[in-house]
């Protein structure tokens, strides 16, 4: 991962990084991704789940899909990770700003052929959403393998951007009778709720019980 010319950062770089540890804490703290790739002038921006190991991130889809032809054949794509804290209220309505965490990342894509890799990036992408799940479920069949796509995205350049604390306002703005702070936000995982047909002996798994945004953390 090589800082270049597409992430470096022009606006509030101070608020930026190309440290990889950086890059990589927002990356493991989020499970959801924009990735963005061209196809005849046209820009798609795709949300999907991923996992990452190293400087790899592992994406997967229908055989089918559009995302996944396109940027199983090397094409540029750049990928956003978003991570939302809170909303941040200023005295003036121009310094109004979030707090988050994000990482901007480039690079391309292939396609894992080989059953092993394939399953093992699958189990990787669903044991980072839910940890335990997978040893417990019935596994991919050689059918459903065929129908879905693991890519492989290398990420050849990535820029972290974090923002934190309270509003920055102007000095004069301070003395004026206004509300100004911060509401945190964050993702959380309620109450599981059992489908219908769950077997009556099964409980809730334990696993579900300790995500790592559910309310007890
Ligand atoms: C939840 C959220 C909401 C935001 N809302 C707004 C908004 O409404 N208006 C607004 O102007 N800005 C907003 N931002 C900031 C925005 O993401 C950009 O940082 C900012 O607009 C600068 O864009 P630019 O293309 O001019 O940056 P540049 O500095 O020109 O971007 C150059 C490179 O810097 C890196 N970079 C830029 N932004 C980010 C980022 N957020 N995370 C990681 N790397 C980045 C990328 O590698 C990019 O290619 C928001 C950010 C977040 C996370």
């Amino acid at each position: 991962m090589t800082p270049g010319e597409r992430s470096r950062m022009r606006q509030l770089p101070e608020r930026g990084s190309h440290n990889p540890d950086a890059v990589h804490f927002v990356l493991d703290a989020g499970f959801l991704a924009h990735v963005g790739f061209t196809v005849s002038s046209q820009t798609f921006v795709i949300p999907m789940l991923y996992c990452r190991d190293g400087d790899t991130l592992y994406l997967h889809g229908a055989a089918t899909s559009r995302i996944m032809q396109r940027l199983g054949t090397g094409i540029a794509a750049c990928v956003a990770v978003t991570l939302v804290d809170g909303l941040v209220l200023a005295r003036s309505a121009f310094h109004h700003s979030v707090n988050y965490r994000s990482v901007v990342a480039f690079g391309t894509a292939r396609v894992l052929t080989e059953p092993g890799r394939k399953t093992r990036a699958l189990r990787d992408i669903s044991e980072h959403l839910i940890a335990g799940r997978w040893d417990e479920v019935r596994g991919p069949s050689r059918a459903e393998l065929e129908l879905t796509s693991v890519l492989e995205f290398s990420i050849e350049e990535a820029s972290a951007k974090i923002r934190s604390g309270p509003p920055l306002d102007d000095e004069a703005d301070y003395g004026r009778s206004v509300w100004a702070g911060v509401v945190p936000l964050r993702l959380e995982a309620k109450a599981p709720e059992a489908d219908s047909g769950v077997q009556a002996e099964v409980g809730v798994p334990q696993y579900l019980l300790r995500l790592p945004w559910s309310k007890s953390s």
